[in-house]
């Protein structure tokens, strides 16, 4: 966890997609970052089995190798890892203070990358078969799915998103609803009851998925008469909703009544000078690897012409560049 260096003209805080290419830029523009990359490094990807939509990789790649070479590219240029949690956080002004318990990093900007994560509804046997047939993102999984019957968890406009995608591949689509009317958008709603491969299991919850190693079903209830059935399925996705990780922030930055980091769209910038932003602590429309990463590499250039407007030297040494 050790880094040879507290201090840093551009100190990181996430290390997903964003803060990974955050710090290959800022390493490359030699502003020596400093990534506090949490105790569980890597962000939504490692939790992923293979991904096969980022350009590059025209066989696909494992996530957590994906971020794996990623983290390597952002140290081969010299960025330094803090692997813990960042516990604390003062942004009244540059220099940032970014606390791992007791020890204190200090960056002159800072660029956060915290992420999101989905909202998981909390069953035993969603955590166990997580990347064996549940899965909380249809663009990302669904294309193994192909020829099966499929459930989604959620009514909002997410849930019917991934629903209508995931009739590209699956069978049937069944839509399991805790209510008996949906919160999505009127759109997205006619879309659904429009589309045949779709069903819905309303008033219902998910008490169980069921199976070993791989999904095979799921145990439902109905809320209205307390019936239970079952569901035959080969996968779950669960699309209730998801978190941004910014509680950290609160109070400090601009943030939506979501907890979404408010940026100054199309740059980086947040409310807070010297504070930039990416990933899908700000995005919670694409959420994609590549479009994280994208942001990512917006927030350092941000970050280097931040530093330069404010006589920052990119030319000194890590010993006297402040
Ligand atoms: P959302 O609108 O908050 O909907 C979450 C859904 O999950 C709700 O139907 C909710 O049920 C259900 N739910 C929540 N917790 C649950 C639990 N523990 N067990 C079972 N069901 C649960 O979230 P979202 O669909 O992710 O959308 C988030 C935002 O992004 C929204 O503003 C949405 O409009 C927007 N979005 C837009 C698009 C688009 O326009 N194409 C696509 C995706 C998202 P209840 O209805 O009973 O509360």
């Amino acid at each position: 966890m050790a880094t040879s260096r507290t201090t840093a003209p551009v100190l990181i805080v996430g290390s997903g997609p964003a803060g990974l290419t955050a710090a290959l830029y800022a390493a490359r523009a030699n502003l020596h970052p400093i990534v506090i990359e949490g105790a569980e490094a890597g962000g939504q990807l490692m939790l992923t089995t293979e991904v096969e939509n980022y350009p590059g990789f025209p066989t696909g790649i494992l996530g957590p190798e994906l971020m794996g070479k990623m983290r390597e590219q952002a140290e081969r240029f010299g960025a330094e890892f803090v692997t813990a949690n960042a516990t604390k956080v003062d942004l009244s002004g540059s220099p940032f203070h970014v606390w791992v318990d007791d020890e204190q990093y200090t960056g002159k900007s800072l660029i956060i990358s915290t992420g999101a994560k989905a909202k998981m509804l909390g069953l035993d046997s969603e955590r166990k078969l997580l990347g064996r047939g549940v899965s909380t993102c249809a663009t990302c999984d669904g294309f193994f799915f192909r020829s099966k019957d499929l459930a989604v968890v959620g009514g909002g406009d997410s849930a019917l998103e991934e629903a209508i995608f995931l009739t590209r591949f699956a069978t049937k689509v069944t839509i399991v609803h805790r209510r008996d009317r949906l919160r999505a958008s009127k759109v997205m709603q006619d879309r659904a009851y429009a589309n045949p491969k779709i069903d819905f299991a309303w008033n219902s919850v998910v008490e169980e998925v069921m199976g070993d190693d791989a999904v095979r079903g799921v145990r439902l209830r109905n809320l209205k008469d307390d019936s239970e059935s079952t569901l035959d399925v080969a996968g779950v996705f669960v699309a209730i909703g998801h978190l941004p990780n910014t509680e950290l922030f609160e109070g400090q930055i601009g943030l939506d009544e979501a907890g979404y980091i408010l940026v100054n769209h199309p740059s980086t910038a947040t409310s807070v000078d010297g504070v930039f932003a990416a990933g899908d602590a700000v995005d919670h429309i694409y959420r994609q690897a590549v479009t994280a990463a994208g942001t990512g590499c917006a927030a350092a250039i941000d970050a280097e012409r931040w530093l330069e407007a404010h006589g920052h030297d990119s030319g000194a040494t890590t010993d006297n560049w402040d």
